[in-house]
């Protein structure tokens, strides 16, 4: 089946920033599957019937990105606990059981943490949907996980749905998780917008936003002497974990780095 021609593709709107398809592309070619990944913009509206139409189309798989990860979850025909738990899916595959969802960002992020973190503690920022993975990722994983948000309802919302504590300002911690989009537009100072002045930079930090040259977040920790890992070290890891359910085979982790790393430097 690896030698067949089947395609693949991700799913936004917009999607066009995407660094999915040179990574996922670099990853196939490595591997020497002939396998064709496109961008597929989709609006909301279209969302659903365009992906129920895609199997017939020839697809194996699907990654899914803003805003369609809690559509992908409704429109599946089974889930893994993961997904469930989160609300989300980013990852969908098509096979002889249906549609298959799958949430990657999750356990990516614990692989890329490089270590346990059980029994230490985990500040998470943001209670969109990648705060809702980072936190039960976390958790599931063994952290004591405290949940802080600019806007409290959600953090509190989301603390009581996952069962990690809430946190009314952002307090130390040894893992540190940035999962709102402040950084992203590369003006915002995010010591204040995150209310980080005064806190020393925690011994691990990571950063979901990616900028070219690095975020002012990730600066602050690496400056602090924190264990960074950055963005896009959460991108590969995410769509490794997607590629190696739809193809079976080991992700080539350095190929899918260099890829994102150069469409970093063409932008
Ligand atoms: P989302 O659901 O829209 O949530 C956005 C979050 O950012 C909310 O918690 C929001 O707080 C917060 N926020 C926005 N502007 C803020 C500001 N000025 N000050 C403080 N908080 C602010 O988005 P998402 O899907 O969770 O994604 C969040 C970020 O993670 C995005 O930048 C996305 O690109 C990134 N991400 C990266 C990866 C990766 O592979 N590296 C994977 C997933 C997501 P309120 O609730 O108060 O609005």
């Amino acid at each position: 089946m690896l030698n067949e021609s089947r395609l693949l593709a991700v799913a936004g709107f917009p999607v066009g920033h995407s660094r999915s398809p040179a990574m996922q592309r670099a990853a196939l070619a490595e591997l020497g599957i002939p396998w064709r990944y496109f961008r597929l913009p989709l609006p909301p509206e279209r969302f659903e019937e365009t992906v129920r139409a895609l199997p017939a189309a020839g697809y194996a798989g699907l990654n899914v990105t803003v805003p369609h990860k809690e559509a992908a979850l409704a429109l599946a025909d089974s889930a893994t606990p993961t997904a469930e738990a989160i609300g989300a899916a980013n990852t969908l595959t098509f096979g002889d059981r249906g549609i298959e969802a799958e949430n990657t960002d999750a356990p990516a992020l614990i692989a890329a943490l490089g270590g346990s973190p059980a029994g230490k503690t985990a500040l998470v920022l943001g209670a969109g949907g990648a705060g809702r993975a980072a936190a039960w990722a976390l958790r599931e994983a063994g952290a004591q996980v405290s949940a802080w948000n600019r806007t409290t309802e959600r953090a509190k919302q989301l603390s009581d749905e996952l069962g990690v504590a809430h946190a009314d300002r952002p307090r130390a911690a040894e893992i540190m998780v940035n999962t709102t989009s402040v950084g992203l537009d590369g003006t915002t100072d995010p010591l204040d917008a995150l209310h980080l002045a005064g806190l020393e930079p925690p011994p691990v930090l990571v950063d979901l936003v990616y900028a070219q040259g690095g975020t002012a977040l990730a600066a602050w920790g690496r400056v602090g002497g924190s264990h960074v890992v950055d963005g896009l070290e959460i991108l590969v890891r995410q769509g490794a974990l997607s590629l190696e359910s739809w193809t079976g085979r080991v992700a080539p982790l350095a190929t899918m780095r260099a890829a994102v790393q150069d469409g970093l430097d063409i932008d």
